[in-house]
This record gives C-alpha cells, structure tokens and sequence, in this order.
C-alpha cells in the first residue's frame, strides 16, 4: 500500500524550508527557498504552495497521498483559527494564511508557533519520545521553549505560554528587544554572549575571536565553539555565565512545574552542548530543590533544525487525528 505523507514547511526569515515526512520513514524529500518579504502577504501563501508542489515532483508521491501541510511559524499564532498574529521577521501581522493557502489546495493546512512544533517534535520523536511532563528550551539569537504537560502541548490562555526568554532574571540587567531589562535571553542567548564579549575583544590583539570578528563583522555559534575549545577567555566567561544563568532559570521553572524531562537545543546548545551541558547541570544542582531535581532529566536536543519538521506529524495527530 502507498504511505502516506505530511509537508512540513519550517517559515524562517531568511528562507522556507519544506521536508516530505512520515513517522515510518522519516524525512523522504526537503526543498529550500529564500523568503521574499517584499512580495506580500497573498504572494506567501503562492510560494508556499511552490514548496508543496515542488516537494510533489522531486519525490514523486502523489497529492492524494499527502495528508497535512504543517507550518511553522517564528510568532504568535492560532492554530484553530490559522491566523498568525504576529511574526515580525517574516513582516505579517495579523494575517489568515490558512485561508488564503487552502485557496491552492484541498489539503488541510495546519499552523503552530515553530518552537512549539520544535517541543511536540522533541516529545514525539526526539530526546523525550514518551515522556508526559516535558520543557524544551531552544538558545540561539533569542531562548524560546515548548511546554508539554500529560503528554499534550500547553498553548496557554491566549497561546502565548512557552515565552521563556522574557523571564526577568535581573531587573538591572541589560536591555532586552521587548523593552524590559534584565530577561533570560538578554542575559543568556548567542546575542547576550557575543554583545558582552565584543568589547573585550576590541582591546585584544591576538586570538582566532578577534580574528574571526574583524574579518566578518560577527561571531557565530561555531566560531563561539572554537574560541571556548582553544580556551580564550572572554568566550569562556561569556558562555559560563550563560550556564550559570540557563541552571537558575530552570531550576526555578522546574521547581514550579516538577517536569520530568527538559531538553535543550538551538544553535548554541547545538555547537557548545560539551561544553555548556555540565556547566548548566551543576548550576541547575546549587539552585534547586531537591525533590523535583531528583526526578528530572536535563538533555540534549539530537535532532537539530529537524525537531519542528517532526513536530508537523504530531500537529495532524492533534488537530486531523491522523497518524501519518
Ligand atoms: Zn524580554
């Protein structure tokens, strides 16, 4: 018997990625394309479906046998309605891109925060497969995370729980990008980290950072990762206290919540993970409880950008009741 499919399209701000997926054989087919912000809102919804058709012909599966097409989206959403509210990197507010989708094809469309697709996919098919009570936490530019209670995705009264990253860890701290001072991802993202180790590295001379830095203008995860293997001290310091910070922040969401797993991923975890891991265990150790620590595990994401990819099939489980 044909299998059958789901399109996952993870909508980023530089581009759109498309994976052809089933929970028997993985990801079969992916497709990238810039995103055109210029073009519009009605000209998103076209080069969409150009993802879809172009995912039918490099694999050669039938429309029919698709059975979802899964968005992910870097903003507020609502997935009953199909409206997002909010996704300033993409340029759309307050935009039904359900609808004006559904206007090229029969198959159901589906839509949900990209973080939160990233934590259904970690739950589902990752780290936490079968786990109940589950926190993901994504740091890269920003710290986002996914809260999974009694096996389901917590949305929230207005679906905006998960907004991790705005937790005031010191209200004299650093300015944030939503007004505040002081949140968790002011303190402890790849932008905290590189924003405090830029100045120092302004009076240094030597060194692969400050090489890196002069020659391309930033420093990347990977360039981070380098400079902290070869032990220069700035990087070090600066991803230290961002450990310091993550295992604070946790211990204090999970004496809260007494989840039973939390993941961490995104590009710094993802580059620094050796690094950074025992460093944040050990903080998490000096700031918790010891109960809920007990029963806790903190992990590492494996699966990458391909969490909310996954995420796409436990979206049609949840809202088409379809195991694909
Ligand atoms: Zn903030």
């Amino acid at each position: 018997m044909a299998q059958n499919y789901v399109v996952s399209i993870d909508m980023g701000g530089t581009k759109i990625l498309g994976a052809l997926i089933n929970s028997k054989s993985g990801i079969v087919a992916t497709t990238k394309k810039p995103t055109e912000r210029k073009t519009g809102k009605a000209k998103y919804a076209q080069a969409l479906y150009e993802t879809v058709e172009k995912l039918i012909e490099v694999s050669g599966v039938k429309e029919e046998q698709i059975k979802a097409i899964c968005l992910g989206v870097p903003g507020s959403v609502n997935p009953h309605t199909g409206i997002i509210g909010l996704a300033p990197n993409l340029g759309i507010k307050n935009y039904n891109i359900k609808k004006d989708l559904q206007k090229f094809t029969k198959i159901p469309v589906l839509i949900e925060n990209d973080v939160n697709l990233g934590a259904l996919g970690i739950q589902k098919f990752g780290a936490a497969k079968g786990k109940k009570n589950v926190l993901v936490v994504f740091v890269g530019t920003g710290i986002g995370s996914g809260i999974i209670l009694d096996g389901k995705l917590y949305r929230g009264t207005s679906m905006t729980a998960g907004e991790i990253g705005h937790m005031i860890v010191d209200p004299e701290g650093p300015v944030c990008g939503c007004g505040q001072f002081g949140c968790f991802e002011a303190l402890a993202s790849r932008t905290a980290i590189v924003r405090d180790i830029i100045p120092k590295l302004k009076k240094k001379k030597g060194g692969a950072l400050v090489k890196t830095f002069r020659k391309t203008g930033q420093i990347k995860s990977r360039a981070l990762a380098a400079a902290v293997e070869a032990q220069e001290k700035e990087a070090v310091w600066a991803v230290n206290r961002s450990c310091e910070v993550i295992g604070q922040v946790l211990a204090n969401i999970n004496n809260l919540m007494n989840f039973e797993m939390i993941v961490l991923g995104g590009g710094v975890l993802e580059a620094l993970g050796t690094h950074m891991m025992p460093k944040i265990k050990e903080a998490f150790s000096r700031y918790t409880l010891k109960d809920p620590a007990k029963h806790v595990k903190i992990v590492e994401s494996k699966l990458g950008d391909e969490s909310a990819i996954y995420g796409g099939l436990a979206l049609a489980e949840e809202f088409l009741d379809i195991k694909v």
